[in-house]
């Protein structure tokens, strides 16, 4: 969640960003272990530019859930989590299913690459707190749960402070909204393992049908968000759905916050238009560092696979890099360089899936420690890790598994020529131990 200032160091629960020895020798020795809360918009400060009034306009009937559902409709506006749901078409689903209901946030953001939802939450809490309110009323869900990831101390700090401001004025009732911290699993953003994990048990992604928002947290027709997905939501209902729909490019609708990292020279969150290219986004992003030359890049986290630079200027956005064997995810872009080695990409990121697979099921479980013994081989076995692929593809229960091999599969497809990592024997020693 701080790629946009790798390296990066925890003491205690401080960063230290770009670290070295120094500085991180420096925060041992200063004592610095408490998290740095940077400075946020509080709920004064929101209401004062007008926050929470298109909440006040829901619950004092001004506007009526029909036209609320059909502006989020309109405007375009997608699941920011990563699958790209269409957030209107969500409401009323959830909205079907018999009352009582609830709803979840998931401020899980663990795919590696992604720092968006920290950096609105650490800005501007309330405008993602007003979205999910709007949402709760909409689909009249008794209790939002707020699912965040330990490793935001800061970002959890803020919401206990400011989710105690709203009881205390009155905006929601106690207990309303209940954050729950996450225990640094990234299978508990996949929505039905963090429901799992919600309701206290271990964080197993749920087979489907049914599907949460008929048969969600604790068996209740559940509406489940992510943080920036939800952050939208007041600007679009103020400013309308034009507003935010033609903001798109390429065909594509509306604004998406981009995590750019990698051999840029400004990495951080850059709110374009859907379907801008990554030529552009490097571009926006300061160009690439000095001595680099663009080779290849991330389109959507560890997940997504790894696309050359000749596929640069391509439009992002849901569906569109499918011909591809790829896709944009969360909106993680992490950009390579000629320094970078394609196939060591591939081999971390699937050490990644092999540590973080939850063992639920043997294609994911086995299946990534089996990809990443035949990623290191000195030779790529190209046949056997495309047989791989595709029963990793059709058997596994999650989207885990099924979009691990998308790493090794983009890479055998669009850099066959460049040879393997041959791992030395000291290497192999560090992996192993
Ligand atoms: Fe768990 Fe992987 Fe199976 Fe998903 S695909 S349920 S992460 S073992």
């Amino acid at each position: 969640g701080r790629c946009d200032t790798a390296p990066v160091c925890e003491v205690g629960h401080y960063f230290v960003d770009h670290a070295n020895p120094e500085s991180v020798e420096a925060a041992l020795n200063s004592g610095k272990h408490e998290p740095h809360i940077p400075k946020n918009k509080d709920r004064d400060a929101y209401r004062a530019e007008g926050g929470y009034k298109i909440l006040q306009e829901c619950r004092d009937g001004k506007r009526n859930v029909e036209d609320v559902i059909y502006e989020m409709s309109d405007a375009g506006l997608r699941g920011l989590g990563g699958a790209g749901f269409p957030a209107g078409k969500k409401w009323e689903l959830v909205r079907s299913f018999a009352s009582p209901r609830l709803m979840t946030i998931n401020g899980d953001e663990g795919e590696p690459g992604t720092f968006k939802d920290r950096y609105y939450l650490e800005r501007n809490p309330h405008q993602m707190f007003e979205g999910a309110l709007i949402g709760a009323w909409a689909v009249e869900a008794e209790r939002i749960y707020l699912y965040m990831r330990d490793e935001y101390p800061a970002v959890l700090h803020i919401l206990a402070q400011e989710i105690a401001a709203l009881e205390a004025a009155g905006l929601i009732e106690k207990g309303e909204i209940e954050l729950r911290r996450g225990a640094g699993a990234y299978i508990c953003g996949e929505e039905s393992a963090m429901i799992e994990s919600i309701e206290g048990k271990r964080g197993y992604p749920r087979n489907r049908p049914p599907y949460i928002a008929e048969v969600g947290l604790f068996g209740r027709p559940t509406l489940n968000h992510n943080v920036e997905t939800l952050y939208w939501v007041p600007e679009i209902l103020d400013k309308g759905a034009n507003w935010f729909a033609d903001h798109g490019m390429n065909g594509a609708k509306g604004f998406r916050s981009w995590s750019v990292s990698g051999r840029v020279k400004k990495p951080g969150v850059i709110v374009a238009p859907a379907g801008i290219t990554v030529d552009e986004l490097i571009e926006r992003a300061g160009g690439m560092e000095d001595g680099h030359k663009f080779k290849a890049y991330l389109p959507g986290g560890a997940s997504g696979g790894i696309l050359p630079a000749r596929h640069g200027d391509v439009p992002l956005d849901f569906g569109t890099l499918d011909k591809y064997g790829s896709f944009v995810g969360s909106h993680a872009v992490v950009i390579f360089s000629q320094q970078d080695h394609v196939a060591d990409v591939s081999i971390n990121l699937l050490e990644f899936f092999k540590n973080e697979s939850c063992g639920q099921c043997t294609p994911c479980r086995v299946g990534c420690d089996k990809a990443v013994a035949l990623l290191e081989k000195e030779k790529w076995d190209t046949e056997l890790l495309s047989e791989l692929a595709q029963t990793m593809r059709d058997a596994s229960i999650c989207g885990l598994g099924q979009a691990a091999p998308n790493a090794f599969v983009t890479a055998m497809e669009f850099f066959p020529d460049e040879p393997p990592r041959s791992v030395e024997p000291d290497d192999q020693q560090d992996i192993d131990g």
